[in-house]
């Protein structure tokens, strides 16, 4: 059969030594770092033993920038930064709950990116009960660094995740301080959703998101491992 529009290309993120990697889904994970819970509102688990269910939103794939720039999205006076580690799935999980030992095998490799939030809009559908999607999943919100082969990594735990915007750090955590690290996340996420390789997982935000404006440059980076460069450029002419 023929396609009746031009079929949009999907999303390409490059690896680093070479090749691309072709964006299926993009899963996000809200309130993952105690502090940055804490800073939003919303009440930290006291142990891992009390931590409930994670939060899980998504963005489209097409969301995802790898050009060093993005634009200032229009709707909204209060963008924020949330810098993330992300995670790259390289295989398709199989079915039925993913058990925690068996997630590291679907892991392709590693990224650094930004959920960026339209902070006022998902804060008013916070108050009003209502999804947050105009607040997080719109053009150009997920900037992204180069995919990193996981075997180039390493343990997670020790690393630091960090974002400096015009060269003073804002963000910094390291990642043994997520309430849910990868393995858990996964199998969380395979309780819900059947995963496949091509989906992406940002795995939330430490304390310290604030405000980005129009000429802001970023710097997200994983330790001296992976680092993104994004620049926050004029609104789009619409
Ligand atoms: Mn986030």
């Amino acid at each position: 059969m023929t396609d009746v529009i031009p079929a949009p290309a999907p999303v390409r993120v490059p690896v680093r030594d070479g090749g691309s990697f072709p964006v299926r889904r993009v899963y996000c994970v809200g309130r993952n770092f105690a502090d940055h819970a804490r800073e939003m509102g919303a009440q930290a688990p006291a142990s891992r033993a009390d931590r409930g269910r994670p939060v899980f939103f998504m963005k489209p794939a097409d969301a995802i920038a790898t050009r060093g720039e993005v634009h200032y999205p229009p709707g909204t006076a209060d963008l924020h930064h949330e810098v993330e580690l992300v995670v790259a799935l390289g295989r398709d999980a199989p079915p039925g709950v993913l058990a925690r030992d068996a997630a590291e095998d679907l892991v392709f490799g590693y990224a650094v990116g930004l959920d960026l939030t339209r902070r006022d809009l998902q804060s008013a559908a916070k108050q009003a009960g209502l999804p947050w999607d105009t607040g997080k999943a719109f053009d150009e919100s997920a900037p992204l660094s180069e995919i990193v082969p996981a075997a180039a990594i390493g343990p997670l735990a020790a690393r630091r995740l960090s974002l400096a915007v015009n060269g003073t750090e804002r963000q910094a955590a390291p990642l043994s301080d997520l309430i849910w690290d990868v393995p858990d996340i996964l199998h969380e996420l395979s309780r819900l959703y059947a995963l496949r390789a091509g989906d992406l997982v940002f795995m939330g935000t430490p304390a310290g998101v604030a405000a980005l404006v129009p000429g802001d440059a970023c710097e997200a980076r994983l330790d001296d491992a992976i680092e993104l460069r994004c620049r926050i450029a004029a609104p789009r002419v619409r």
